[in-house]
């Protein structure tokens, strides 16, 4: 794997994956060995990983949308137990915290993927409908190609989850595959 590719692991914190997370969803378990295989085959090939983190003050502006979740520091916006244990040691990964959907608004990640420059940046994490697809978004707003992980992506609801995934094909021009 050439290192003209990264990849983008959305929020795979316990808020949403882990069980008593506070946005915690079923559907999330199914992602977990895929994401972390994703992540291992990174690995392996010494491949950029850009891992994304939900990061909020107690009193954000987006609790008036959703209930509280991943508030800085604390235990929901940890990267999910053996994803974190993976991540934490590897070199080549680079944690952005993010207050918003957008892991590019005030961030350095346009920096770092600068500096990266890969020519594709392949997708996994939750949820889809909300920062997978919005991060896919910004991605194509700065002409990377985007591969997006049908099976290492989900939501808490498939309709929403079916619809992201169109917009992302249709309308965002990304690639839609299956890991394996
Ligand atoms: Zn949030």
């Amino acid at each position: 794997m050439s290192m003209r590719k990264a990849l983008m692991v959305v929020d795979m914190q316990n808020d949403f994956v882990t069980k008593n997370g506070a946005l915690y969803f079923e559907k999330a378990e199914s992602v977990k060995p895929v994401v972390l295989d994703c992540v291992k085959k990174y690995i392996e090939n010494n491949a950029p990983i850009i891992f994304t983190q939900d990061w909020h003050d107690e009193d954000d502006k987006e609790f008036n949308i959703f209930p509280k979740h991943c508030i800085k520091d604390t235990w929901g916006a940890q990267l999910f137990d053996s994803l974190k244990k993976v991540a934490e040691g590897y070199d080549n990964a680079f944690f952005v915290k993010k207050r918003k959907y957008s892991a590019f608004y005030q961030t350095n990640l346009d920096e770092k993927l600068k500096t990266l420059s890969p020519k594709t940046v392949e997708v996994c994490g939750v949820t889809t409908n909300i920062c997978v697809l919005f991060n896919v978004e910004e991605l194509r707003n700065r002409d990377f190609e985007v591969i997006v992980y049908e099976n290492a992506v989900a939501s808490y609801d498939d309709n929403l989850h079916d619809f992201a995934i169109q917009q992302i094909k249709d309308v965002l021009g990304a690639k839609i595959c299956t890991w394996r």
